[in-house]
């Protein structure tokens, strides 16, 4: 076997990694693993469309098996890749040597678990992975109390789409906010106030302490001031943690909780490269090394690696986008959240068409829009290219934001 590109990993970040090198010239093979046994599909759904039985298995793949086959890119499914042999540059699974000329690590994050009485009691879930969403899925369709332990991103997802579905929801939340981390504390109450409004109830600075089973069931969360709530079904959405394994045996540098990269991706091992939610890279808008978690950042990491790789001039840095779907509001964020800005509202709340702009200076360095996709569009190239703003012009919903710009340092 001729050495090539072996991808660990096949989600978002792997499996662009391969598409992206193809089309950029890469002529020596290229092997992609994945640990799960189904052809490479697109996570986000799993806690929106897929969970709430709007989009099939078949209707949230990236690409269908053909491409993998006409791309001359070797798939392999269900299979690990266990040890890599850093002096002879191979990588196994248990079944397949695989000489590499560049190692790609993509292997991602996954769900963090929680440590307390009754964790494993059927009825508890996380999500993560397809196989996760298909459990929850099922169970979700029987269940009547659903406890989320955790308002994040796929907390609150999760429990928008159990209380569409009728189920009787409550949000546990350690902090005093939604989404603390993320979002400016305006979008924490909104958000809220859409999940009361549907029915949810979220409980704030609260803390976990067991779930209480009969018959190895879950039939009880317990708080720790003492108060008992009946669930039939928990989902902990508390975060994810990068998987590491091979970095750590490999002797990577790790920091930030991910495999520490460089702009072009590689690693402290050369020849060894980390990308999407597992990698750890110095950001030039945070001036920080952040582990981002997100489609984007796994989509723009691969495209900037393939680059790399094949010798072309490598794209542009772009600006950091996210969203989430809830009820009836997707709201989309760019930019990252800073502190002492000044803040903007960008149309009506009430009427669910809205964006909040975050300026330092006149310079907008965040937009998160609520069903104002344009105005998302917009944003991210004005943030990237460092757009100084007229404030009267942006608070105005019926002017284009690419109107209210002053000036740009890049275009
Ligand atoms: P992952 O998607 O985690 O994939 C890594 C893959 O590598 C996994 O399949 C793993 O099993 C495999 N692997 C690990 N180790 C090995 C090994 N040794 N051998 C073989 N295979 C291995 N992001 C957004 O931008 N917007 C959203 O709305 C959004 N919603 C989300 C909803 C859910 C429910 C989840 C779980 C995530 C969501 N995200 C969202 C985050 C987004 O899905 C991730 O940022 C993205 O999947 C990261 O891609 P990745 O390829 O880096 O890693």
């Amino acid at each position: 076997m001729k050495p090539g590109a072996v991808i660990v990993g096949a989600s978002h970040a792997g499996a662009q990694a391969a598409a992206s090198l193809r089309q950029s010239g890469w002529q020596e093979p290229i092997t992609l693993i994945s640990s799960e046994n189904f052809l490479p599909y697109h996570r986000p759904p799993l806690s929106k469309g897929f969970l709430a039985g709007d989009q099939a298995e078949d209707q949230i793949l990236l690409r269908g098996e053909a491409f993998y086959r006409d791309q001359e890119i070797e798939l392999h499914l269900g299979r690990v890749v266990t040890e890599v042999l850093p002096d002879q540059r191979v990588a196994r699974t248990d079944s397949v040597a695989m000489p590499y000329s560049a190692l790609i690590l993509a292997t991602g994050a996954s769900a963090r678990r929680l440590s307390v009485p009754g964790s494993a009691l059927e009825g508890v879930h996380v999500l993560r992975d397809m196989a996760d969403a298909k459990i929850l899925k099922e169970q979700l369709a029987g269940a009547e109390n659903v406890v989320i332990v955790g308002g994040g991103f796929i907390g609150l997802e999760v429990a928008a789409t159990a209380a569409k579905a009728g189920k009787s929801v409550t949000v546990l939340e350690a902090q005093d906010r939604l989404i603390a981390r993320a979002l400016p504390s305006f979008l924490s109450a909104y958000l809220k106030d859409l999940h009361l409004h549907h029915g949810v109830d979220i409980r704030f600075g609260v803390s976990l302490a067991s779930f209480e089973g009969d018959g190895g069931r879950l039939k009880h969360v317990l708080l720790s001031d003492g108060r008992k709530l009946s669930a039939d079904l928990v989902l902990v959405g508390v975060g994810s943690t990068a998987n590491c394994e091979l970095a750590r045996r490999l002797g990577l540098k790790l920091e930030a909780g991910g495999v520490l990269v460089d702009q072009r991706c590689e690693t402290s091992a050369p020849g060894v490269f980390a990308i999407g939610d597992c990698a750890a890279q110095p950001n030039l808008h945070t001036g920080t090394i952040l582990r981002v978690e997100s489609v984007q950042n796994a989509t723009d990491q691969a495209k900037m690696l393939a680059a790399h790789l094949t010798g072309r001039s490598l794209p542009p840095y772009g600006t950091n986008w996210f969203w989430t779907d809830q009820y009836s509001v997707k709201l989309q964020m760019a930019g990252i959240v800073k502190d002492g800005c000044e803040v903007l509202v960008r149309g009506d709340p009430a009427s669910q068409n809205f964006s909040l702009l975050q300026l330092l200076g006149d310079r907008l360095v965040s937009a998160f829009s609520v069903n104002r996709a344009a105005d998302h569009m917009a944003a991210r190239k004005l943030i990237s290219s460092k757009a100084r703003l007229d404030r009267n012009l942006a608070a105005d919903p019926s002017t284009p934001l690419t109107g209210a710009v002053l000036e740009r340092e890049y275009q």
